[in-house]
């Protein structure tokens, strides 16, 4: 799909970039984000695995930290790894 493709590149390069997406993804589970943002983070999801795999995640973690295991029983090297085990993988 020729077409498709060029619709890719065209969409990328109007969209924010994967550090962006990724740190407006983390934001957003602290405070809600901007619209504008919000709507450049959904279509960069479209066309890019990578960010929406670090989203899923990312939420999926914050679920298991938020319910099952109260943050503060976890010991802080413990969240330091959990976090840079997250950012390896979108890099
Ligand atoms: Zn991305």
């Amino acid at each position: 799909m020729e077409g498709m493709e060029t619709v890719k590149t065209w969409m990328a390069r109007q969209l924010p970039g994967c550090a962006d997406v990724t740190r407006t993804v983390s934001d957003s589970l602290d405070a809600p984000q901007g619209f504008r943002k919000w709507v450049g983070v959904r279509l960069h999801m479209l066309i890019c695995e990578v960010c929406s795999r670090y989203e899923k995640q990312l939420k999926f973690i914050r679920k298991l930290l938020g319910r099952e295991l109260p943050a503060e029983s976890l010991p802080p090297e413990k969240k330091e790894q959990m976090r840079s085990a997250i950012r390896h993988g979108k890099s």
